[in-house]
């Protein structure tokens, strides 16, 4: 069924889904002014601090440009800021802009003080992802039904959205993009030169200072108005860990393992095969995979990626941590020491005696 607002022209109108917060569930079409406020009520109703409005223009064929970033008066106060009618001047600043046909952005996170960068975020009570285009769209609802998000957004662009999840306890600003990346990284990503590239979520958009597309306004690439696909006003948000709980971990940059010398010395020790010297030292029995958890103490690595080579020339080494080398290394490595050509001195001398002693005795 779909329901239009009386006296609204049905062009004037979008569709949308809320889940009210007696319970209720609204499916009809609400003009753009009611997508705005329910898209700026919900993210900025609990806001202590200030909320960014950003706006601008593209000039035909050009790039949008936003003009907005460094004006003090589109930095207005949130809901618990601006007593019982803060969301007016939010909505006058935007309908200002909508008139002259202005792009315009809002800011997820909370600013404490009139400014746009990153230093000029205090927290968040959302956590954001924006998806181009229809191809991620398989991708989003399956991370949806597993996780789903408090507030979706169709950007009106080419056929992405914008999945908002509430938390139930704001953010600290320095721990907002790292969440992001579990959630962006989780929709999918590939290797490239080692490098983890995310391939359906736009990375760009972790940032904290990011300024996020206004539902009921015009996307200028389109001319299509972006719109509340569906929010939810009963949630009560989702605590952190929960939200990120079963998501893979961040994928770290490979790191390539330098190639081991050849063994032209006379040094008995360093002919032993890297399985013995890892058993015998540190304990650990190297699987066939010649995968294992990383034997350094300060690498909490949950999914072994310390891998062992077969025979003595090659050594091991860490992806995750960059620790490698050879039997010396593995005796440093141990008690948190250098490796590679880090280790000299009294530490190597340390590294030779442990290794003597475990194999030839005191
Ligand atoms: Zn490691």
């Amino acid at each position: 069924m779909s329901t239009t607002i009386p006296g609204s022209a049905p062009e004037a109108v979008l569709p949308t889904r809320i889940g009210l917060a007696d319970g209720r569930i609204f499916r009809g079409a609400l003009p753009p002014e009611r997508h705005r406020a329910v898209h700026l009520g919900l993210l900025h109703a609990d806001s202590e601090g200030y909320v960014e409005i950003a706006a601008g223009r593209r000039l035909p064929g050009a790039k949008l440009r936003i003009t907005t970033r460094r004006d003090p008066g589109h930095f207005l106060p949130g809901g618990a800021s601006g007593g019982d009618r803060w969301l007016d001047p939010l909505l006058a600043l935007v309908g200002g802009h909508v008139a002259r046909d202005d792009e315009v952005f809002v800011a997820p996170a909370v600013r404490h003080e009139r400014g746009a960068g990153k230093a000029h975020v205090s927290h968040t009570r959302w956590l954001w992802i924006d998806v181009d285009g229809r191809d991620g769209l398989p991708a989003v609802h399956a991370l949806l039904r597993r996780k789903p998000a408090q507030l979706v957004v169709e950007s009106a662009g080419s056929g992405g959205v914008h999945c908002y999840w509430r938390l139930r306890r704001p953010l600290r600003a320095d721990a907002i993009e790292r969440a992001h990346e579990r959630l962006i990284y989780a929709l999918g990503y590939d290797l490239r030169d080692g490098r983890p590239v995310a391939t359906v979520a736009d990375a760009a958009c972790k940032d904290r200072s990011r300024v996020m597309r206004l539902a009921g306004t015009i996307n200028g690439k389109s001319g299509r108005c972006a719109r509340i696909v569906s929010a939810d006003l009963a949630h009560p948000g989702w605590a952190l860990d929960k939200l990120l709980a079963g998501l893979p971990a961040t994928p770290r940059p490979s790191i390539r393992c330098p190639a081991q010398t050849p063994l032209l010395h006379d040094d008995p020790y360093k002919r032993i095969a890297p399985a013995e010297y890892f058993r015998r030292l540190a304990g650990i029995e190297v699987p066939a995979s010649g995968l294992v958890r990383c034997p350094s103490p300060a690498h909490e690595d949950t999914t072994p990626s310390c891998h062992v080579g077969r025979d003595a020339s090659e050594g091991f080494c860490c992806h995750g941590c960059g620790i490698g080398g050879a039997i010396y290394d593995l005796a440093s490595a141990l008690e948190g020491g250098a490796t590679g050509r880090w280790l000299r001195g009294d530490a190597f001398r340390r590294a030779r005696e442990r290794v003597r002693v475990t194999f030839d005795g005191a």
